[in-house]
């Protein structure tokens, strides 16, 4: 089926992304927008505009009623969720698909099977991905924790199976804190995701997070486009995004990115997924998987040559992967750095108008961002207002192109976390590539003491 339009149920960068990949495959677009977006520059490109509601996400991006008729007024005959809001819902990418309109998106039962954190940990095993050690399932008992904690020895991690964002977990250092934390870690999963499922997971001490980008056309063929090295974190938040990672050699990435294609094939994934590990000491071990696009999805196009989202569409479509495993290469090094609108060491949101902008470029710089000089940031979503994504033939490379770019560009009037992205290129360990997901929190409570 030839898709005509597209319906983008997202906002911001993603919004624009997904809109420019669709004109240069000479399809329509349909923006949708609350009331607080209506002069966004996801609005302003696209061919059609429907408003969907004031500026709170839950009456707006998250309404899906109200996206499903303004697929149905405006005629669109495919959807593209994006990530976040509405794109690891199975439910709505079921009730899109009800209506007769193509969902960009792997297959409803693939986005519920790994969106309960225990079900995606049993499949994946399943698949023959390497597990971290812990509960087989969720853990019902503090009796039965205890017993599955001494197996595995502590520290443990209580995770919640509905989790995200970091929430409903807990680090469990000895076995006298494990009923207090459990419990804990229920209450707040119960408030967050109105679940309170949990499991057990050995604590892993100093792990990066390591993450393959996975694609399959839902008829059993998927490859792997290599791995993203996003170790870089605070409170679980991505900052800045690398491609290839500093710690894999060859034979590593093409080990476990077949595996990670195998276990796709096998399933019989459709569409845009990423599989997340953690790695130490050489080994990997599955965390989730993120049946989207990811923000970070532009270092793996530097990289390969591939665009995602295009690929995505082809899918939807019902046609086959446009490459094929031997035909992808990876070539140089790519780095992101999330541009957002907050203080750069406080991490406070900073919203408001922007005086003035100036976006960096010249040779493999690229700006994904929706913001324009006069723009105003509302307050209601993400800080995230830009990623700068910069490639260079070698890791150094890119590196000093990367500084560069960032003492070009100029966002005034609102504060950016430009600055610490500058900071960190300052950084030894981070131009050695020698940093974990501990590495910024201890750097960052360094810097205040
Ligand atoms: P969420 O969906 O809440 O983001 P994840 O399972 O993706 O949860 O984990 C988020 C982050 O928590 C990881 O990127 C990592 O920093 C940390 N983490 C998760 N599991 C472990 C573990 N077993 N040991 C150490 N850190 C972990």
């Amino acid at each position: 089926m030839a898709i005509t339009r597209i319906l983008i149920a997202n906002r911001g960068e993603i919004a624009l992304r997904i809109h420019r990949a669709a004109h240069e495959m000479g399809i329509e677009t349909v923006a949708v927008h609350s009331t607080a977006d209506a002069d966004a520059m996801h609005v302003r490109l696209a061919d059609h505009a429907v408003c969907i509601g004031p500026p709170s996400a839950t009456d707006s991006y998250l309404n899906v009623a109200n996206i499903i008729s303004a697929a149905e007024v405006s005629h669109a005959d495919a959807i593209h969720p994006g990530y976040g809001f509405l794109s690891e819902n199975a439910k709505f990418a079921e009730i899109v698909e009800a209506h007769d309109i193509a969902w960009i998106g792997p297959k409803p039962e693939h986005i519920r099977t790994m969106g309960d954190k225990v079900t995606a940990k049993t499949t994946a095993g399943d698949l023959g991905l390497p597990l971290v050690p812990g509960s087989p399932g969720a853990v019902g008992s503090v009796e039965e924790a205890k017993k599955i904690a001494a197996e595995i020895g502590y520290p443990v991690l209580v995770k919640a199976a509905s989790g995200g964002g970091g929430r409903g977990m807990k680090v469990v250092p000895s076995e006298d804190l494990l009923e207090g934390l459990m419990s804990q870690a229920k209450s707040e999963a119960k408030s967050a995701f109105g679940d309170d499922t949990v499991y057990l997971e050995k604590y892993l001490g100093n792990p990066r997070h390591i993450e393959f980008q996975v694609f399959g056309d839902g008829n059993g063929n998927a490859i792997h486009l290599g791995e993203r090295d996003c170790s870089l974190q605070r409170r679980h938040q991505k900052v800045l995004e690398e491609a290839p990672s500093p710690v894999l050699s060859t034979e590593e990435r093409n080990r476990m990115g077949q595996v990670c294609a195998d276990a796709m094939a096998q399933m019989g994934y459709r569409g845009a997924g990423t599989i997340e590990f953690l790695w130490e000491n050489g080994e990997f071990f599955f965390i989730e998987m993120n049946t989207r696009l990811q923000v970070e999805h532009p270092v793996t196009e530097a990289i390969t040559g591939v665009d995602l989202v295009r690929e995505q569409i082809r899918i939807a479509e019902g046609r086959p992967l446009s490459v094929k495993q031997e035909d992808i290469r990876f070539e140089g090094h790519a780095i992101e750095c999330r541009i957002n609108a907050e203080d750069p060491f406080t991490f406070a949101p900073s919203p408001g108008k922007v005086s003035y902008y100036h976006a960096a470029g010249g040779m493999h710089v690229r700006v994904d961002s929706g913001i324009y000089a006069g723009y105003s940031i509302p307050p209601y979503y993400d800080s995230m207002i830009a990623k700068l994504i910069v490639y260079g033939r070698t890791r150094e490379g890119c590196i000093m192109r990367l500084k560069r770019a960032l003492d070009e560009m100029v966002v005034e009037g609102v504060k950016t976390n430009i600055p610490l992205h500058q900071a960190l290129l300052a950084e030894p360990d981070i131009l050695n590539g020698d940093y974990s997901i501990k590495w910024l929190e201890a750097w960052l409570a360094e810097r205040e003491s």
